[in-house]
């Protein structure tokens, strides 16, 4: 569980397959009943917030390699890589997924690519197609060098 002031966290989480829920516009009460509901940890930037809630993560750092290098100390023994599991939008998990002729090609996807054999991926809730290689190699590079600093 995401608090809001961790919206990118958020999408870089999912980048790496991890059901992440994103609290926008949720209050602290309602925050914190649905990270016991649904049985998540919650990563907050608030200290109050994060005293207050039974396992939560305090997260200090204000810039995405800061806070992914917290979450590195924080869970040491998690394989930290970009998997095409969760939908960075929407959280929705993602399958594997075949184009029919008659569904509309999806905007962006490289047509060329698809046919040369690459998987493409979509999300069961809000049905956004991904494909390996969406997420850019800044993304990837960022996630490498803050969940696996040299000599760590
Ligand atoms: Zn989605």
């Amino acid at each position: 569980m995401a608090d809001e002031m961790l919206g990118r966290l958020a999408r870089y989480l999912r980048f790496m397959g991890f059901d992440t829920a994103y609290a926008q516009g949720w209050t602290d009460h309602e925050v914190q009943a649905r990270t016991q509901l649904e049985g998540r940890i919650l990563l907050t930037r608030d200290r109050t917030l994060a005293r207050q809630t039974s396992g939560a993560v305090g997260v200090c750092a204000t810039d995405i390699e800061g806070q992914l290098a917290e979450l590195r100390k924080a869970f040491p023994t998690i394989r930290w890589e970009v998997r095409p599991e969760r939908c960075t939008l929407c959280n929705g998990t993602l399958a594997h997924w075949t184009r029919a002729p008659e569904d509309p090609w999806p905007v962006g996807v490289p047509g060329e690519l698809v046919e040369q054999g690459l998987a493409l991926y979509r999300c069961s809730d809000c049905r956004h197609v991904y494909w390996e290689g969406s997420h850019s190699e800044k993304v990837r590079r960022l996630i490498a060098r803050a969940t696996h600093p040299p000599g760590a």
